[in-house]
Parts: C-alpha cells; sequence; structure tokens
C-alpha cells in the first residue's frame, strides 16, 4: 500500500482547467436548476443539491490530494460528520476518540443518543487498549487526529490494521493534521474528514466540512446521504474552500516552523507547567508522528499548554497584542483559545474534569505572522 504524500505540486494541480474556457481557476455557478434539451437523458448536472461544477471541482481536487475515490464538501465540519454519523443505524455502537472536539461530543450525546447510537471514547494513541471497548454492535471508530485540545497522535496503520480485523469502518478526523502531513486513506482508513472551516480554508472567512471516501461502496452511501439530508456547501464557499486547498501548504510550513519555536520557547518558560506539541521530542506521541507523518515538513500549527497559576491566564490574555482570542483555529492570525470556554463549552463540567480541560489550559493556533513576533507575543504576555 502506497503511503506516499502529495507533494506541494498536487495541492496547486489538483485543480483541473474550467472545460469550457479553461480558466485556471474554477468558475462559480450558482444556477440551481440546468435545462434538459433531452429530460430523459439528462446530462451531468441536473438539480444544485445533487450536483453543482464549481463544487464538484473542490470534492475532485480533495479526492485527488487525499487519494480516495470520491470527495465531499459540506456545508460545515459538523455537517461532515453528522453526514458519517448517518452512515450507521439504531442500536450500532461506535468508538470515538476520547480526547475530541466538543462539537462531536455535543452531537452525538444530544442528536445521536436519541436514535439509539451508543459510543464509547477511547485513547486512539493506546491502540493496545481497544479491544477492551469493542462490543458486538460496534461498526466504526472515529479518530481525531491531532486530538484536542492535547493533541495526542493516533498511529492510523496500527489503528486500521486492529480495526479492520474486526469489521469496523475507520473514519478520521484530520482536521488538525491536514493532508500536507498525511494522508490516511492511502494506509487504508475508509474515510478522511475535515473542518474545511479551518486549516484548508485558512483565512478565518469561510465555513466547511469536507470528507474523501476510499472505496466506492461507501462513496456511494456518503453521497445518497448528502444528496438525500442536503448540508451541501455553497458554490461561493467552495470556491473559498478550493483557493484555500491551493496554497495549504506554504501556509502549513510556515505556521509549522513558528508553532515549534514557540512550543520551544514555552517548554523553558517558568509559568509553564506543561507544554503539548507532537514536534516535541517529550510529546508521547512524537515517534509515532515522525513514523506515520511526513514529519520532515512540520509537526502542525497547534500547541497547547498548561499555565502553573490559573490566575495567570487572565493576565495572559489581557497582554496579547495581535493575537486574537476566541474559538476557532487554522487561519492566517494567530488565535488562543481558553478551551473552557470556547472549543471545548459544548461539554458537561463533569466531561470537561473527566478529561482534565480545566481553566489552566490554553490551547494557540499558530498565524502567518513573523514567527519572532509570535514567540516575543507570548514570552511577553507571560512575563511577571
Ligand atoms: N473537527 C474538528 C477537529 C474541529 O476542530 C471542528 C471544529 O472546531 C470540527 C470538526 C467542526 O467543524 P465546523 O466548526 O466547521 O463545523
Amino acid at each position: 500500500m502506497s503511503t506516499k504524500k502529495p507533494s506541494d505540486t498536487t495541492f496547486v494541480h489538483a485543480s483541473q482547467l474550467d472545460p469550457q474556457l479553461s480558466a485556471v481557476v474554477p468558475p462559480i455557478y450558482r444556477a440551481t436548476t440546468y435545462h434538459q434539451t433531452n429530460p430523459w437523458a439528462p446530462s451531468s448536472f441536473d438539480y444544485a443539491r445533487s450536483g453543482n461544477p464549481t463544487r464538484e471541482a473542490l470534492e475532485t481536487a480533495m479526492a485527488t490530494i487525499e487519494g480516495g475515490v470520491r470527495g465531499f464538501a459540506f456545508a460545515s465540519g459538523m455537517a461532515a460528520l453528522t453526514a458519517t454519523f448517518l452512515l450507521l443505524s439504531a442500536g450500532d455502537h461506535l468508538l470515538v476518540t476520547r480526547d475530541c472536539q466538543g462539537g462531536t461530543q455535543r452531537v452525538l450525546r444530544g442528536v445521536f443518543s436519541r436514535f439509539n447510537i451508543a459510543v464509547t471514547y477511547v485513547d486512539t494513541d493506546q491502540v493496545e487498549d481497544l479491544d477492551r471497548a469493542i462490543e458486538p454492535n460496534t461498526r466504526a471508530i472515529l479518530v481525531e487526529n491531532f486530538s484536542n485540545p492535547f493533541l495526542h497522535v493516533a498511529h492510523v496503520p496500527a489503528i486500521v490494521d486492529w480495526a479492520h480485523r474486526h469489521q469496523l469502518s475507520v473514519w478520521i478526523d484530520n482536521t488538525f493534521v491536514t493532508p500536507y502531513l498525511q494522508n490516511p486513506l492511502t494506509m487504508g482508513a475508509d474515510l478522511v474528514l475535515h473542518s474545511g472551516t479551518k486549516m484548508i480554508g485558512g483565512h478565518s472567512d469561510v465555513t466547511a466540512g469536507l470528507a474523501v471516501a476510499r472505496t466506492q461502496e461507501l462513496a456511494q452511501q456518503l453521497y445518497f446521504i448528502q444528496n438525500a439530508c442536503g448540508p451541501i456547501l455553497s458554490p461561493d464557499d467552495s470556491y473559498l474552500v478550493h483557493r484555500g486547498l491551493r496554497t495549504l501548504p506554504v501556509r502549513m510550513r510556515q505556521a509549522s516552523q513558528t508553532a515549534m519555536a514557540l512550543a520551544l520557547a514555552l517548554t523553558s518558560h517558568p509559568a509553564v507547567s506543561q507544554v503539548f506539541y507532537p514536534g516535541l521530542p517529550s510529546h508521547p506521541g512524537h515517534a509515532v508522528a515522525n513514523e506515520t507523518m511526513a514529519t520532515d515538513k512540520g509537526f502542525g500549527q497547534m500547541v497547547t499548554f498548561r499555565l502553573k497559576d490559573v490566575a495567570s491566564v487572565p493576565r495572559l490574555a489581557e497582554r496579547l497584542h495581535f493575537a486574537r482570542i476566541g474559538a476557532g483555529l487554522g487561519g492566517a492570525e494567530t488565535i488562543v483559545s481558553l478551551p473552557e470556554l470556547h472549543c471545548h463549552a459544548a461539554l458537561t463540567q463533569e466531561e470537561r474534569n473527566e478529561r482534565q480541560i480545566t481553566s489552566d489550559v490554553v490551547r494557540v493556533s499558530v498565524g502567518l505572522e513573523d514567527p519572532t513576533d509570535v514567540v516575543a507575543e507570548f514570552l511577553n504576555a507571560l512575563q511577571n
């Protein structure tokens, strides 16, 4: 099985020329319907929910980059995850990374539990422990890689091997890793998912979700759900996400270098008790990242840390000059999230306690500012 990663060239040229005029970027087709000269044998597009050329251009580029048979663009990352959960039936059981983003846990607890879908949260960086969680009705495992907010690293080939031995489907939410560092489908995973709102969109100006299937059978099932339920990405937003996809490698390379510099600076800072960054040799997932990802290109743009004194969190927030504070990640600007208030606010207090998401945790999406400025921004803000 080939595990070759796409080159930067693929990100630019996975997009085909516009078939009408050879325009180098896809035209935006807003039409919702198409004149059928022969209604008994309509041409490829007939109605916008079922198919749209601007959306299809993005979906095709994603499938090429991820090495799958078909891509799907959804209205948000949550819409992509919801469509994926709809592959299950009442009475099924699902395994999910314990350290997952708040929205995944919220939709499973608040919506899918009502349809009798049971969930067990597992540590997907500990493949050897997964046997204990399996039930006779387990159908799939959803792996969030890197996990959120503590950036655990899953060994995708080992998970695929384990899951396929138990006839489970493997779904990887690779939002944080991005196709720049890893293509899980080339390692045998069945479905790869992304919040396109994040690194792929890349500019904090579009909400989107993406999925790519490895097999025709799964692609057909997912297409049925996309068309039947309708959570599609609009043509304008498809255009924006497609534009972001073409520049993902340069943005990831720059942000990863800065993230590494920030992680190193935080590691030796007296106010910081713990730094979570897969690029640090001390990170428990460092070796797995090196083995399964193109880490010669970097380790991603997310850095999480814990402060020794919870009282220094508001001080840090107050002293930041250019870093933005709030939910979200993957944009050009550095964004600081306090998981308790932002990305994991959807969890109950009990769920947050269980996962050690306490008030001293800070998550940084490192942006494209000058690396020296980013490091200085945090060192200044953490000064006593
Ligand atoms: N998956 C991951 C890993 C995320 O971080 C998020 C959002 O933060 C989502 C999915 C959901 O994406 P969206 O906000 O685009 O619905």
